[in-house]
């Protein structure tokens, strides 16, 4: 079966790491790219394992030599992009590709990769995502409520992909994001259709 590129996105907090993470565990044909960020590195994260972790000037660096197949800033200030090598080697590998990205760049691959399925994924409520980014507490306050208000606006976006899966219970919610993966394996490449006219 030819790989493909799979972009799931979303507000923070919605549970996208999890279900991506539980998924590829299960599926030798995935692999999760690593993005590169500016941000600081989290307790418990490793370099090049949860992201490669760059300096404002490699970032750029990289930036200019056109290597992000899509990159943002991100409402933290901090910069996150996806490295077109990462892509590369997981396609080259026979693999597929899954892409863990907010909404601004999953918009961007849609538009330089119109052959990507992609999927939203959404808290069951907006009470509930609160209380998920509490609980995670790897923000401040004020960045917390930076994300939740992003993810009101995020949420009217939903529409704009091809499917969307509501995390109520992880279990479930990866039982259904490996559905649709299924489903899109063993489609034929729609690039052709979906580049015209
Ligand atoms: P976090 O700081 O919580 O790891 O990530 C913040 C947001 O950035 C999340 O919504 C995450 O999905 C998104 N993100 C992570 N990597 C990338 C990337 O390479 N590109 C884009 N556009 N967003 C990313």
């Amino acid at each position: 079966m030819r790989p493909r590129l799979f972009v799931v996105t979303g507000p923070s907090g919605a549970g996208k790491g999890t279900l991506i993470r539980a998924l590829a565990e299960c599926r030798p044909d995935l692999a999760v790219a690593v993005s590169a960020t500016t941000r600081p590195r989290r307790p418990g994260e490793e370099d090049g394992r949860d992201y490669h972790f760059l300096s404002e000037d490699e970032f750029q660096r990289r930036v200019d030599a056109g290597e992000f197949l899509e990159h943002v800033t991100y409402v933290s200030g901090h910069r996150y992009g996806t490295l077109r090598e990462e892509v590369d080697r997981i396609l080259a590998s026979g693999r597929s590709c899954i892409l863990e990205l907010e909404t601004q760049g999953a918009k961007e691959v849609q538009a330089t990769a119109p052959d990507a399925v992609t999927v939203f994924v959404q808290a069951p409520s907006f009470d509930e995502l609160e209380r998920r980014l509490r609980e995670r507490a790897t923000e401040s306050a004020g960045e917390i409520g930076e994300r939740l208000e992003l993810a009101r606006s995020q949420a009217e976006e939903a529409g704009d992909f091809d499917h969307v899966v509501t995390n109520a219970a992880v279990e479930q919610a990866v039982e259904e994001l490996g559905a649709l993966v299924d489903r899109a394996l063993g489609e034929p490449s729609a690039a052709g259709k979906l580049r015209a006219p």
